[in-house]
């Protein structure tokens, strides 16, 4: 049978009964699939995929009830779309994610505090990726930065090929970790560490890196209109005892 789906469209759209007959018959032939989900159908996917996987979502997919597929799914799923650092730290990713996090929160009856940055390194898959949002090659080491032109994939292998080579040469390396830094208000309602800087890391970047980056997030979180203008300073850094960012510390807090 049509997908529901079909007679939503169809009605929506005023079919004559005509093109309603010739839509059904591409349909029965599989060269026709009516897309216009509602909220309902992708909430339903959601909870499908969550509940019972992909294998349960695909098998409904392609059933006549025709929900959703993963793909589709997939950027309402995603709640916050942070931006991850490919090549140098840019102020701009770091105030787009502030803005992100920070934007709509609950601050209660306290709309001014003082915050805490805190960074840290959590463990990553270790394996490039590519962002098709921006057309970025990601996943990449702060060595990659300075050590290739273009991040860029653009419409040949040009930047991939030059990318395998500089990681060949040991001049880049896959990010085996990432380095996280989250800010998080001192407050009761909202509290939690909200990150930020998202940055793959090889582990052995620089301490000028390190303090340059702390001076970027510290800039970041002044100049944006949803970081210090709307919910106060930061007062503390907070941090592990990283050797390079050790040094780093030591130069912008003393
Ligand atoms: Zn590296």
């Amino acid at each position: 049978p049509p997908s529901p789906l079909l007679w939503c469209t169809a009605k929506t759209e005023g079919w004559s009964p005509s093109k309603i007959m010739s839509k059904v018959s591409l349909a029965k032939q599989g060269k026709y699939r009516p897309r216009n989900y509602t909220d309902l159908d992708m909430d339903l996917a959601i909870l499908i995929y969550e509940l019972g996987g992909d294998a349960a979502l695909y098998a409904l997919n392609k059933s006549p009830v025709s929900l959703p597929s993963r793909h589709t799914i997939a950027d309402k799923r995603r709640e916050i779309n942070l931006r991850i650092t490919v090549g140098d730290v840019k102020l701009l990713d770091i105030m787009k994610n502030i803005e992100m996090l920070f934007n709509n929160i609950d601050v209660g009856e306290h709309d001014k505090v003082l915050h805490t940055l805190s960074q840290d390194e959590i463990a990553g898959d270790e394996r490039p990726c590519y962002l098709t949002e921006t057309d970025e090659i990601a996943g990449l080491c702060e060595h990659a930065a300075g050590a290739l032109t273009t991040f860029k994939m653009g419409s040949d292998l040009t930047s991939v090929k030059a990318a395998v080579q500089a990681i060949k040469d040991g001049r880049v390396h896959v990010g085996k970790e990432f380095s996280v830094a989250a800010i998080a208000r001192h407050a009761p309602t909202d509290y939690g560490a909200k990150p930020v800087l998202l940055m793959p890391t090889c582990k052995h970047g620089s301490w000028e890196i390190a303090a340059l980056n702390l001076q970027r997030l510290l800039a970041a979180w002044k100049l944006s209109p949803y970081g210090e203008q709307l919910h106060g300073p930061i007062k503390t850094i907070a941090s592990d005892g990283a050797p390079d960012r050790r040094k780093a510390l030591y130069l912008i807090c003393m």
